[in-house]
């Protein structure tokens, strides 16, 4: 390594860690995102310019093949994230992370072709490693994927965690013996191909069961493993950015993954083996017993938020497939010019993805002193005259608190029903992500204004003008 990609790499470690630290916060994680972005980018001149090892040279000898390539993916890439959209975008994060995990697995497949025959357990440990971790994380994002964007069911068949508990121990077994092999002249290739298949059917099982509506957390997991297997070839390349961005990911994806795992109140083991959500139609429609469902007009709800002091609005996931986030900032817009104080409740996983109603709002400029976190804005709400809660339902069912039955029990929750006037926002009585059914819309205090989010926030918007 000379002194010139010594610097870049240190610019690239820099950038990651400091890329990371920025997207932390809302109002600076666009800058993060650049921040990481040009960290990636010094890191990869060094390695495509400034190396003077053997890979150097083979990098020198193919560098028009490699811009190429460099070239598509990134038009690909450009073109994918330009039309996503963001309810789509836990399916692009998977598709994305197989690739990486493919790439952590291709490259110990040619790391380990070069060095065929005997090998040390300390060379040989990053190789396999990187190898069944970036196979597995590649099967089972690619299931992910499927799964989230309705290509691909649930399956599950009785015995499914032995036989999943079985290849594991087998993938190792295969390791060891791969290993063996090579160092006692004998014809390892066998079980190097074994490792391979044992990894894609593993991949695969561990991901089929899960339910459909629990994949952010899988892939928020197959993130780290990604991450854990891109170390891997920082070791055994001796790159470290490699391996500072792969300890990065891991780290980051693990976090992520508990702290989903905390804010749904289920453990790791319940999400992995449960069954919860994926029932998305089970509808009650309306005159509970004890309680009744309550219909209001636009107009009606429109004269409640133009004298009201204070509007706290609940954005959920029905807001983001509305894509109702621009005329939600309008409406905003116009309560405030009434002189009415305006502000978001966000709940840590309203929607489909940790962030996603921050990304969303953003996305139409609202002010992100406006979006309050959970712990904070609860307290509020005994002192908000209207709380608009758009295409929320579980992350407001007072059965997190109440029932101890309900499969949400114990996830914290928004504190909407301690208001004077709650309107839901929603197309109908159906439930939400966890497939049960909500009190507070039977709650006396609680208006239905039913129709799409997007249409009836325009509604009210056009009320607003006139009322
Ligand atoms: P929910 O899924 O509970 O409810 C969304 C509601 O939006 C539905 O009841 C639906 O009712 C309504 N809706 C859908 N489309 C529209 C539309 N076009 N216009 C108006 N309403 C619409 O969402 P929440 O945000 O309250 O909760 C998120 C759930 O996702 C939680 O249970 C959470 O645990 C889970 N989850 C979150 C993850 C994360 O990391 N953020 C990860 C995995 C799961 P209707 O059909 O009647 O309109």
């Amino acid at each position: 390594m000379n002194s010139i990609q010594e610097f870049l790499f240190l610019l690239g470690s820099v950038g990651f860690i400091l890329g990371l630290k920025y997207m932390g916060k809302p109002d600076s994680a666009r800058k993060g995102n650049l921040i990481a972005a040009a960290g990636m980018a010094f890191a990869v001149i060094g390695i495509l310019f400034f190396d003077n090892k053997e890979e150097g040279i083979v990098v020198a000898n193919n560098i028009g093949l490699i811009l190429g390539a460099i070239a598509i993916g990134t038009i690909i890439g450009w073109l994918m994230a330009k039309k996503v959209k963001m309810t789509s975008m836990p399916e692009m994060v998977s598709l994305f992370n197989g690739m990486g995990g493919l790439c952590a697995a291709l490259i110990s497949i040619i790391e380990w072709r070069s060095h065929e025959g005997t090998m040390e357990m300390g060379h040989y440990l990053p190789i396999v490693a990187g190898l069944i971790i970036g196979t597995v994380s590649f099967t089972g994002s690619m299931i992910a994927w499927g799964k989230l964007s309705g290509k691909i069911g649930d399956y599950r068949f009785p015995g499914q965690q032995f036989i999943n508990l079985f290849l594991l121990v087998a993938v190792l077994g295969a390791a060891w013996m791969n290993f063996s092999a090579a160092n006692s002249g004998e014809d390892s290739m066998m079980w190097f191909y074994a490792i391979i298949g044992l990894a894609i059917i593993y991949g695969l099982l561990f991901v089929f069961p899960i339910g459909g509506a629990d994949m952010p957390v899988v892939i928020s997991l197959l993130n780290s493993f990604t991450g854990v297997a891109a170390a891997c070839g920082g070791f055994l390349y001796d790159n470290k950015v490699m391996l500072m961005g792969g300890i990065l990911v891991g780290s980051a994806g693990t976090i992520l993954t508990v702290v989903m795992c905390k804010a749904m109140n289920r453990s790791l083991t319940n999400v992995l083996i449960g069954a919860v959500g994926g029932n998305n139609s089970v509808a009650s429609t309306g005159g509970k017993p004890g309680g009744t469902v309550r219909e209001v007009q636009a107009t009606d709800v429109a004269i409640m938020m133009k004298y009201a002091s204070k509007v706290i609005v609940v954005p959920g996931y029905g807001l983001a497939v509305a894509q109702a986030q621009h005329v939600v900032h309008e409406l905003e817009n116009m309560l405030e010019e009434e002189g009415v104080e305006v502000k978001y409740a966000i709940h840590p996983v309203a929607g489909r993805m940790p962030g996603h109603m921050n990304v969303l709002l953003a996305e139409s400029n609202v002010s992100y002193d406006k979006l309050v976190e959970m712990e904070h804005i609860n307290p509020e709400f005994a002192t908000t005259d209207v709380v608009l809660v758009v295409g929320a339902n579980d992350v407001v069912n007072p059965a997190a608190k109440t029932d101890p039955s309900s499969p949400i029990y114990g996830m914290p929750i928004l504190d909407v029903e301690n208001s004077k006037q709650i309107i839901v926002l929603k197309r109908s009585m159906k439930s939400g992500y966890a497939g049960i059914d909500n009190d507070l819309f039977y709650n006396p205090k609680c208006g239905m204004l039913f129709g799409d989010a997007k249409d009836s926030l325009q509604k009210l918007v056009n009320e607003l003008k006139v009322v």
